[in-house]
């Protein structure tokens, strides 16, 4: 243990995702030696994300405008949108490189356990989005794990009553990877896009 300011930082650090107590110990004691105008420009970056980003009206992808790049951009094609659970997961699939639609971000995914409904995600705003009839396909890209899976399910049952086309991004199981090693969820869906060899 440190004293004051110091074990303060170290504490601070500690809380960051995927920062254990050496991790912040060591990002401390180099914050502690480091010159004053990177330590400025590190207190710098994180308050004007704190103060500058905020969710996009329309999709609520991560924005300093009240409307993200990618709805903004008239070159996507805007009767596709793909739903996703959160921003990080749009930098996924736009490093993909091979979606030219919009997003919608749901901001989680149904989770019972954690009190999380359809009615905590941003559902209705999706709703909203198809209410003029541009959109005529919807990508279900929530994460392939239980949650992930709910969500889709529940959507696609709700998106089946307004007649959009629906799609889920074809999971398959990792490469390389041991079918006894893979989730039962992995397998399930492995199982169900089976396609038949000649
Ligand atoms: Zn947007």
């Amino acid at each position: 243990m440190y004293e004051g300011a110091l074990q303060s930082l170290v504490d601070q650090l500690g809380h960051l995702p995927g920062v254990g107590p050496k991790s912040a110990q060591r990002m401390a004691l180099y914050l502690l030696e480091a010159e004053p105008d990177e330590v400025s420009m590190l207190v710098e970056a994180i308050n004007a994300v704190r103060t500058r980003v905020h969710h996009c009206e329309i999709c609520a992808n991560l924005t300093e405008e009240n409307t993200c790049a990618i709805c903004r951009d008239i070159r996507r094609d805007p009767t596709m949108i793909c739903v996703v659970q959160e921003p990080k997961d749009i930098q996924a699939i736009e490093a993909a490189r091979v979606f030219r639609g919009r997003y919608h971000v749901l901001g989680g995914a149904i989770d019972p356990m954690r009190g999380i409904g359809p009615e905590q995600l941003r559902i209705r705003e999706l709703l909203t989005r198809l209410q003029d009839g541009q959109v005529t396909e919807i990508i279900l890209a929530t994460n392939p794990n239980i949650e992930g899976e709910a969500t889709a399910s529940y959507l696609a049952r709700t998106l089946a009553t307004i007649g959009v086309t629906t799609s889920r991004l074809a999971m398959g199981l990792p490469v390389g990877g041991d079918l006894e090693y893979a989730d039962a969820v992995t397998l399930g869906r492995a199982l169900e896009g089976r396609r038949h060899i000649d």
